[in-house]
């Protein structure tokens, strides 16, 4: 949609934010005669996003227009050594080459590697910094297939999560967001709506003016908890304990919905043996509440019409991540929530969309690699140690070291946990490493190339949503900034150096759009529950509701109601036939994690550490923006201590402290709170090389991986803190 008016000088872009967050909101971008940028708004036709933005992009033009971006191809000068740089002064380390030659010394250095390790010994590391179809995974997918390059496990942030609630529903549906206003009980469980979801905000406050509550179950008290009725501040990972006491309460008093149970779940009976064990005294003793508090929570919950749990990725991020959602997942299936609109639970709406995604990423192009069949899998939780051990350690199936590293849609410097692995592997000398990326990052200064990319009012792209059932159409408003090309762009251009021949490389955006809408010949897609989108139609509106949301007044979506489900049973599974047949336990169990307060290193490391992230950023990005910076000035460089801890260690207010483990050690400023209970310290996540030891939150962390999904464990970390030395 680019809609002008005759005699203004300016006309107006439909384009579609694509970070990193649910709320995937339609963007209207005007530009001015000269093709420049000079407004940006929330589309006020898009009934999620309702008009505005987040704090975080409502001034992206200054991320746009800003005089840091990385503009041209770089190439690392001969002898500079790869290390951590101060902020300002990256540009030092490299020199500018045209885009020629940057794709010619690429396409030489990766054929060289794969001449002499194999072409499995590159690796591709990306993630959903681009939440675009086809910023994400699309020609880049096609060119690592072809290439024969490892497959990239991209776990980092919501497969435990994901995997659990699938093996509970099959698929990722959830309680329309719009719906959330009929609610009666809001559960924010590991939500920091306000944060990080705030265009489900607006229906949280309608559905709290017609009465509803909010609760807020977060260690942490977030600003979201802040404004909650309730906030439970339980312990960090004992989310499925609080789930399972819950479940324990309701079956006691006979507060399920047997009609419910009895017509679309699987395993009940199962269930109901192991929660006996979950009494509230025992749940009590875990997570921090009181018994009472269990009760009431519990019996709020399950006698509240309608009751929604808008559960976020937070809960998933420790080592029984997968537990936690499965057991969360399964409290509206025990209590019939799902029968009541408004009710039920949304962790994420990304099953909906049904893109094809095998005409978009082409993984039958790894019949034509060298190997000539799918590459391994390398799981990116463990970047740390991929890069400095695999294949090391005389394990032949573990197949040859990574020589060579693709980054792009994120930053690893940053974000990827025990980060001294991570940097140690990106330091290697015989480790060759190119970035794609808008700035200099905690990453680029590893980079042997660094190559600009473009933002997504600089590209033409398409997308879903993980917080709202609409797809988008996302158009390119302005020329990319400088010479900064887009994921599209650079690895088709790529495959052509590398001497790929497929047709394929050579499509454009919007031929691939197509593709993935599986567009026919009237121009309409054939996509299950996309069939009504005619690409014309979407072209122009901007975005088109999935079939089932359409008529949302009169035939109002609601998930899991009726019908046969994509799990093995064919219903909701209490009990998992799955996990069942992998020989693991098919019930929902409170296993304490071994990094917390339970296990055996608590001993010498007592406090349990949250590496939080900030509101105002996107995980890492938007790190480097003074505008963004000044918004979390009052928490960067801080750890948040209970005052309890702080006495008991002679901590006060202000001090210099020295955080550690066996990982690492980092130097935070005391900030004393009780926005957390007291065993529980929070620092946050900032780039390394913000911190004057050009470290961050992550040399703490560790390369455990969640029971389910082979995610990172952020939040079962153990720490000592002390005042630090002078
Ligand atoms: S970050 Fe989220 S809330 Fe902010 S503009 Fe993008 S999609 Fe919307």
């Amino acid at each position: 949609m680019a809609a002008a008016s005759p005699v203004s000088p300016f006309h107006i872009v439909h384009t579609v934010c694509s970070h990193d967050c649910p709320d995937s909101c339609g963007v209207l971008v005007t530009v001015n005669a000269e093709g420049r940028a000079v407004k940006i708004q929330g589309d006020p036709a898009h009934p999620v996003t309702q008009g505005f933005l987040c704090g975080k992009v409502a001034k992206y033009l200054d991320r746009v227009y800003s005089p840091d971006r990385v503009l041209y191809p770089l190439k690392r000068k001969p002898g500079v050594a790869k290390e951590p740089r101060p902020r300002g002064r990256e540009m030092e380390a490299f020199v500018r080459v045209s885009w020629d030659e940057a794709l010619d010394g690429i396409a030489t250095r990766l054929k060289q590697v794969a001449e002499r390790y194999g072409p499995e010994s590159i690796l591709p590391y990306s993630y959903a910094g681009n939440m675009g179809l086809l910023g994400y995974g699309s020609m880049d997918r096609r060119f690592f297939h072809r290439l024969g390059a490892s497959q990239l496990d991209r776990t980092i942030c919501s497969e435990a999560g994901g995997q659990a609630w699938n093996l509970v529903y099959g698929r990722k549906l959830g309680t329309p967001t719009e719906d959330f206003r009929l609610a009666k009980l809001i559960v924010a469980w590991g939500a920091n709506i306000h944060g990080n979801n705030i265009h489900l905000w607006p229906f949280i406050e309608q559905a709290r003016r017609n009465g509803g509550r909010l609760i807020v179950i977060d260690p942490y008290r977030t600003r979201t908890a802040a404004l909650a009725d309730w906030h439970i501040a339980i312990r960090p990972g004992t989310d499925a304990a609080l789930a399972l006491g819950m479940m324990h309460v309701i079956l006691r008093e006979g507060l399920e919905d047997r009609a419910y149970i009895d017509a679309m779940t699987h395993g009940f009976g199962e269930l109901k043996e192991r929660v006996r064990e979950y009494t509230p005294e025992k749940v009590a003793a875990w997570t921090g509440m009181s018994a009472s508090q269990v009760k009431s929570l519990a019996r709020e919950y399950a006698s509240t019409r309608p009751a929604v749990i808008r559960l976020n990725y937070g809960v998933q991020r420790s080592e029984n991540g997968g537990a936690n959602v499965r057991a969360i997942a399964m409290l509206p299936a025990l209590t019939g929530a799902w029968k009541h609109r408004g009710g039920g639970a949304q962790l994420s709406t990304s099953g909906a969309f049904r893109w094809n995604e095998d005409a978009l990423r082409r993984p039958d192009l790894a019949q034509r690699s060298p190997l000539g069949r799918l590459a391994r899998t390398v799981n990116m939780s463990t970047l740390g140690f991929a890069l400095t051990e695999l294949g090391r350690n005389g394990h032949a199936h573990e197949g040859h070291p990574v020589h060579a590293l693709f980054v792009y849609n994120s930053n690893p410097g940053a974000v990827a946990p025990n980060h001294h692995a991570v940097v140690r592997g990106l330091m290697r000398d015989d480790l060759f490493t190119v970035v794609h990326e808008q700035f200099f990052t905690d990453t680029t200064d590893y980079a042997d190339y660094v190559l600009p990319a473009t933002t997504f009012l600089e590209h033409t792209d398409a997308q879903g949503a993980y917080g709202h059932y609409f797809v988008q159409w996302s158009h390119q408003a302005i020329e990319p900034v400088g010479e900064a090309r887009s994921n599209v762009w650079l690895f088709g251009r790529l495959a052509q150096r590398m001497g790929f021949e497929e047709e394929c490389f050579r499509d454009t955006p919007e031929a691939m759009i197509h593709q993935a809408l599986g567009v026919n010949g009237g121009g309409r897609s054939t996509n299950p529950g996309m069939e009504h989108i005619a690409v014309n139609e979407l072209k122009a509106k901007g975005h088109v509701p999935l079939a089932f949301h359409r008529e949302p007044e009169s035939a109002p979506f609601q998930p899991y109601v009726s019908g046969e489900l994509p799990t093995p049973s064919g219903k909701v599974e209490f009990c998992s036939a799955t996990l069942a047949a992998q020989g693991q336990d098919p019930l929902p169990a409170f296993v304490p994690p071994v990094e917390s307060r339970w296990g055996a290193e608590a001993k010498r490391y007592p406090m349990e550490l949250l590496g939080r992230k900030n509101d105002n950023y996107m995980n890492s990005t938007f790190a480097n923006l003074e505008g963004h910076r000044k918004m979390e000035k009052h928490k960067a460089g801080k750890l948040e201590m209970h005052p309890a801890d702080a006495a008991a260690r002679g901590i006060g207010e202000g001090d210099r402290v020295r955080i550690f483990n066996d990982r690492g050690e980092l130097r935070l400023t005391a900030l004393l709170a009780d926005a957390l209970p007291a065993g529980v310290v929070a620092g946050r996540l900032d780039w390394a090389k913000f911190h004057p030891e050009a470290a961050n939150i992550n040399v703490l962390t560790s390369e455990r991986l969640t029971d389910i999904g082979g995610s990172p464990t952020f939040y079962s970390v153990l720490v000592e803190v002390e005042k630090a030395g002078a």
